[in-house]
């Protein structure tokens, strides 16, 4: 029989609720380092959403996974802060890139990455339709550590080389809203990106509706011995 505190006093006190929430973890207890708690308590985030919690320590851990949580709910932390986080251990290279299916969303991730990682000076750069080719050429040379990106026109500079590129270090790869990446639209973008990047990556999906297409990816790009991906549903 379970004697657990917790338990007895769920059967001594008819008011106490029967499912107990679980209690929240700090930022440090998933894993985050000081420098960064400080940056989030900086914006008075002091917190982890449920997503947050749930994805960062799989990410952290090197697992692939699939963060499914409603929108405003702290998807883009959940992904950034892991990538933050493990990037001082290896700052060399095009580190994580950022798949996303609109500019302006690259635009707020970049914001976000920005506010937590220009005091860690991660570099990142934002790689666009709809801007200059030669200068976002000209960017790649100052060796960020992220990109973030619509898969179109990343798929438009490895084809014509114009920059110094190089995925070959490329440790994370993330599908931001992965249920609108998952589509025709961008299936051959996406199929050329798979060729090029590193086998030896994390594949971390992140959506507000999990569809059919978010589940199958993992099994998309097998590996030996991979293990299953981390799902977060909400
Ligand atoms: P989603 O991608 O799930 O739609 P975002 O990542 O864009 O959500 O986050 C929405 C807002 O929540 C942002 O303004 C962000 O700064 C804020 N936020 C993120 N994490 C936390 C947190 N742990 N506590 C409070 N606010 C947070
Ligand atoms: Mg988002």
């Amino acid at each position: 029989a379970d004697t657990s505190g917790a338990q007895r006093k769920i059967v001594d006190n008819s008011q106490e609720p029967l499912s107990l929430p679980k209690k929240t973890p700090s930022f440090t207890s998933l894993g985050i380092s000081d420098p960064i708690v400080r940056a989030l308590a900086n914006m008075s985030i002091k917190l982890p959403t449920e997503v947050q919690a749930a994805c960062i320590p799989p990410m952290l851990a090197g697992k692939d996974c699939i963060g499914n949580a409603k929108t405003g709910s702290g998807k883009t932390f959940a992904f950034a802060l892991p990538i933050i986080q493990s990037l001082s251990k290896d700052p060399y290279g095009i580190y994580a890139l950022v798949l996303t299916p609109t500019r302006e969303l690259a635009f707020q991730i970049s914001e976000q990455f920005a506010v937590i990682g220009s005091a860690l000076n991660v570099k990142t750069s934002i790689i666009v339709g709809g801007m200059d080719m030669m200068a976002q050429a000209i960017d790649l040379r100052n060796r960020p550590h992220v990109v973030i990106a619509t898969p179109g026109r990343i798929v438009d500079h490895l084809r014509s080389s114009t920059g110094e590129w190089d995925l070959s270090r490329v440790k994370y790869l993330i599908l931001d809203e992965a249920d609108r990446l998952l589509t025709s639209t961008f299936a051959p973008d996406l199929s050329y990106l798979f060729g090029v990047l590193p086998k030896e990556r994390q594949t971390c999906l992140f959506t507000a509706t999990l569809t059919p297409a978010v589940e199958k990816i993992a099994d998309a790009t097998p590996r030996a011995g991979k293990q299953k991906p981390f799902v977060h549903r909400m």
